[in-house]
């Protein structure tokens, strides 16, 4: 297997510290607002490689953190508080806004067919381990206190940005909007441990603290949760590219001098995925998250197959008419799928191993994801029996998490269905039996269906 590695800045041989055994730390999301689609594809390309691992033979243990506490809106500890604005917008205590989009993430990642992690931890659960991590780092010389802040001192390390092609003068350049001067550093890259002054006098959840009441610095939760969980060797670290810097290399400064060793041989970053006027953002232009797209008859997966067809290192444009495109794509391939009928063919083993390792190869060189869809376009095209077809579909949507076999195109039967609930809502409805017309809405989306109310009546489509 083999990757890029944000490390050493090349595509390497992966090789795991535990024979056959995988340690993967994924950066969660910051539960203030819905997951814009950007943000989900970081989280499926995520998710091809722990299958991949899996599939050529690792055991995977991933564990993700889910940021519930403080998170400055900006990197570089200045801006307001992602999680205090979200509750303002929605006039919610923080921690009713970290559950509820806390599940409306975990929504998006079932329906997109990514495997929620192994281990899933809240920030706020460890604040406890957050103290002695600091407690740790400030005997040893690593942070100090300054102004009523706990601070790392990023001048102990030989090589702040090991990580990263930043030189201090270009880190100058690119956040010179964004550094606000802080008098307290002793360097301009010295981040926050713990805070107890901030700006922001309204954040709601604070701790006690040998150094007063207040509230983790963002980046320390992913290194004491990974320790945590995962011990003091954590073979691959994923999340965004955009966490690169500070947050990537703040972890590795803060992780790495704790330990004492080097702490991660393997970073993992998939590229951002831009609309056609630029950066993804929740703020500018329309906010798009999986459930407007399902609002608009796309299936989760197709928005998947789109991330799939593309290389995880390029940059991705998102445009309706690309997605129209691939919805195309999508409906023809599970027609396809569902016309080979299961006959009483033999399984036949010899082209089992060729296709198999056709589809591997092309996951293991960098994952690359439209190769390994090519492969299975030529096992469709070809003449291989209908039961080894079958066979090896089921077998590559493991790693795909396509529901190629499972999904099933609107046939007669099902149609006929639908429109009768369809009718029994409009009834309900009319009725003012809102509770009833609600369920049959609901009962029809666990199917996968969802229902769009138009000015010409009730239209439905499949969204999985
Ligand atoms: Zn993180």
């Amino acid at each position: 297997m083999r990757f890029y590695n944000t490390l050493s800045k090349r595509i390497e041989q992966f090789e795991s510290i535990e024979k056959k055994s995988v340690k993967m730390y994924t950066c969660g999301p910051t539960v203030y607002h819905y997951a814009h689609i950007g943000n989900l594809r970081t989280y499926i390309m995520e998710d091809i490689l722990e299958k991949t691992l899996e599939y050529i033979g690792y055991k995977v243990i991933r564990v993700m953190n889910i940021t519930d506490v403080g998170h400055l809106s900006s990197d570089a500890d200045t801006g307001e508080d992602k999680m205090v604005k979200g509750a303002k917008r929605e006039n919610k205590a923080v921690l009713d806004i970290a559950r509820y989009y806390t599940d409306k993430f975990k929504e998006d990642c079932d329906r997109l067919n990514i495997k929620w992690p192994s281990v899933v931890v809240n920030a706020t659960s460890m604040i406890d381990d957050y103290i002695k991590f600091i407690e740790h780092l400030i005997d040893t010389n690593y942070a100090y206190l300054s102004g009523g802040n706990v601070y790392f001192d990023t001048s102990k390390l030989e090589n702040y940005y090991k990580l990263t092609n930043h030189s201090e003068d270009s880190l100058l350049e690119a956040v010179r909007d964004d550094v606000s001067t802080d008098d307290n550093k002793k360097n301009k890259t010295d981040f926050v441990l713990w805070f107890t002054k901030s700006k922001f006098d309204d954040q709601e959840l604070k701790w006690d603290s040998p150094w007063g009441l207040g509230y983790p610095g963002w980046h320390i939760e992913c290194s004491v949760i990974a320790l945590k969980y995962l011990g003091e060797y954590l073979d691959i670290h994923c999340g965004g590219v955009d966490n690169i810097f500070p947050h990537h290399t703040n972890e590795i400064a803060q992780t790495e001098s704790y330990v004492g060793h080097k702490w991660c041989n393997y970073w993992f970053h998939p590229e951002h995925l831009n609309t056609q006027t630029g950066k993804m953002s929740k703020s500018s232009g329309e906010f798009l998250t999986l459930s407007l797209l399902i609002e608009k008859g796309y299936s989760p997966l197709v928005y998947r197959l789109f991330c799939l067809q593309s290389h995880y290192q390029k940059q991705l444009v998102f445009a309706y008419d690309i997605l129209d495109a691939t919805k195309n794509t999508y409906d023809k391939l599970i027609k396809r799928i569902n016309s080979i009928k299961d006959d009483d063919s033999v399984l036949d083993k010899e082209i089992i191993d060729v296709y198999q390792t056709r589809f591997r190869e092309a996951l293991e060189n960098n994952l690359n994801t439209s190769n390994a869809l090519t492969v299975l376009y030529d096992l469709l095209k070809s003449d291989v029996n209908n039961n080894t077809k079958i066979y090896l579909i089921k077998d590559f949507d493991q790693v795909l998490g396509l529901n190629l076999i499972t999904n099933k195109v609107i046939d007669n039967e099902l149609e006929k269905y639908i429109l009768k609930q369809i009718d029994l809502r409009y009834e309900a409805k009319k009725n003012k039996n809102y509770a009833l017309a609600d369920k049959i809405r609901n009962d029809l989306l666990d199917q996968g269906i969802v229902l769009k109310d138009t000015r010409e009546g009730t239209t439905f489509d499949l969204v999985k």
